[in-house]
């Protein structure tokens, strides 16, 4: 008996960096997985390949997150092969990083969409089999940069506190009919998304981590593993930090 058995998950941006470690974990966990991609389908299908087995299934959707429609028929795809949605996982995040100063309308706006919008449209699409069910654990990616804040991700920053206040307010709606919904706040993991930071920049950064190291995208999985299953049945609206001590 694993610890995911018979549940069911849909997570957007799965085919690299913290999200490709997530469905791994999830599906050597005994889940059955969905993940989204944007662009590399080999990339996707060979994630698919190695994980598919006689216990667990893993499906790739192409779908872009922060299109309403696109993932209304994501949702509906997932119910056809999975028959029900158990876990929701809002990974899907960009970075358009500038000063306020250099920083475009463009820019601004493509980064709340990814990041902020996509989770409104994925948990909106969710919702109605949650609240069928009458359970339901929702688990949006966020960031110590939206506790926190940080000088050149003030798009980035106000998107990801916007997840926050969004999970919030969704934990209090959704709570009676059973349905949680929980924040992760990544600290410094080391993805693709954090290889363009330069040698200066992740020197400072692991300067002030406690730990003394930058994390692994394992570590948000580990949490991503507790939050999908059973024994945090009991936890929702909280903010969890996986940050190496960062922001203590
Ligand atoms: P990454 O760039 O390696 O992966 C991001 C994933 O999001 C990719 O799979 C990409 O395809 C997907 N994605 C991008 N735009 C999308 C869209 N429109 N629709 C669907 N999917 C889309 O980044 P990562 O480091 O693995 O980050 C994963 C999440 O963790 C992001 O939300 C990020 O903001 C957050 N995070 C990362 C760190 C870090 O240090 N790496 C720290 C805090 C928070």
């Amino acid at each position: 008996m694993s610890l995911l058995d018979n549940k069911n998950i849909l997570i957007t941006g799965g085919s690299r960096g913290i999200g490709k470690s997530i469905v791994e974990v999830l599906v050597k966990n005994g889940a059955n997985v969905g993940f989204t991609f944007t662009s590399s389908d080999l990339a996707a299908n060979n994630i698919c390949k190695e994980l598919n087995s006689k216990d667990a299934k893993c499906i790739a959707y192409k779908s872009d997150a922060s299109k309403f429609d696109q993932c209304e028929k994501l949702v509906n795809s997932f119910l056809d092969d999975f028959e029900t949605i158990d876990v929701l996982i809002n990974n899907a995040g960009i970075t358009k990083d500038n000063l306020l100063m250099r920083m475009s309308e463009e820019d601004f706006d493509k980064v709340i969409e990814v990041n902020l919008k996509s989770v409104f449209n994925m948990t909106k699409a969710c919702q109605r089999v949650f609240l069928k069910n009458r359970r339901g654990s929702i688990i949006n990616m966020s960031s110590v940069v939206g506790v926190k804040g940080n000088a050149g991700q003030s798009n980035y920053a106000a998107s990801k506190s916007g997840i926050i206040g969004f999970s919030k307010s969704v934990a209090q709606e959704l709570g009676s009919r059973n349905i949680r919904c929980n924040v992760i706040a990544p600290g410094f993991i080391k993805t693709e998304m954090t290889d363009n930071l330069s040698e200066s920049i992740i020197e400072g950064w692991t300067e002030n981590i406690p730990l003394k190291r930058p994390g692994e995208s394992i570590d948000v999985a580990n949490l991503c593993l507790f939050l999908a299953s059973d024994l945090s049945s009991y936890i929702t609206g909280q903010v969890i930090n996986v940050d190496g001590g960062l922001l203590t």
